[in-house]
């Protein structure tokens, strides 16, 4: 089975270690990893691993909603640079949580802001979204061509408008935990589909980092909801995910 994760935050690993993690990726069939950004510190990081390991990594460079208030300023004149020199740089993640970040304006503002810079260059948008699709169908226009929900634990209905609008799916470990898991995993078109660890993130165990062997394993779940051969849907998700990361 071959597969890309399609979101993990190597550089905050701390049990694991990004360069045994990057050394591993081919004996469980990992083919690249896209290594996103949560705050303006991680983008020098990722550019040195993805410059260093240019077939296996496909950065990208975003601001998380979280840490958007402790931003230095003109982030967004940096953020423009890192993206100019580095065409095959995405951006992300970026996005919108109600639960736990600044103001819904401020989030919004610097939202649009990154979602207006991938669409300037051309690139995919990996988007962060927590209990705040409404604001996000308020700025529908704002996005990219090219976006994913990424972990998404939403509703299908969501999922439906996401993918009306030409946008991807990614499901993480989390979606294992959702009652309404086959509903969601059925009603989604196969082609929109894409997977991730959000490593070292979401382990389905407590106090583990999540790791790229445990992709197999989320495919066979998504396959049965499916109901449907795990080798066929796994070839089917790699396809996605190329076709992703691929800028325009
Ligand atoms: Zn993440």
């Amino acid at each position: 089975m071959q597969f890309i994760d399609t979101h993990i935050h190597l550089q905050d690993y701390k049990q694991n270690c990004a360069t045994d993690i990057l050394s591993a990726m081919s004996d469980y069939g990992c083919k690249k990893l896209i290594n996103v950004s949560a705050v303006e510190a991680d983008w020098g990081k990722i550019k040195t691993l993805a410059e260093k390991y240019p077939e296996r990594i496909v950065p990208a460079y975003g601001l998380h909603p979280w840490y958007i208030e402790a931003q230095k300023e003109n982030w967004q004149t940096r953020l423009e640079m890192l993206l100019r020199q580095n065409p095959q740089a995405l951006v992300g993640e970026c996005g919108l949580d109600k639960l736990k970040a600044p103001e819904k304006a401020v989030q919004v503002a610097a939202f649009i802001e990154q979602a207006n810079l991938a669409k300037q260059y051309h690139r995919p948008l990996i988007v962060h979204m927590v209990k705040s699709f409404g604001w996000l169908e308020e700025i529908w226009s704002s996005l990219p061509q090219k976006f994913v929900l990424h972990s998404f634990n939403g509703e299908k209905e969501q999922a439906g408008q996401v993918v009306k609008r030409g946008g991807y799916i990614s499901f993480s470990a989390s979606i294992m935990k959702n009652k309404n898991a086959a509903e969601i995993i059925r009603a989604l078109p196969e082609d929109k589909i894409l997977v991730e660890t959000d490593g070292p993130y979401q382990a389905l165990e407590k106090h583990q980092e999540s790791d790229i062997s445990f992709l197999p394993r989320l495919i066979n779940f998504l396959a049965e909801q499916k109901q449907e051969k795990a080798e066929n849907l796994a070839a089917k998700i790699y396809q996605n995910s190329l076709e992703f990361i691929k800028t325009w």
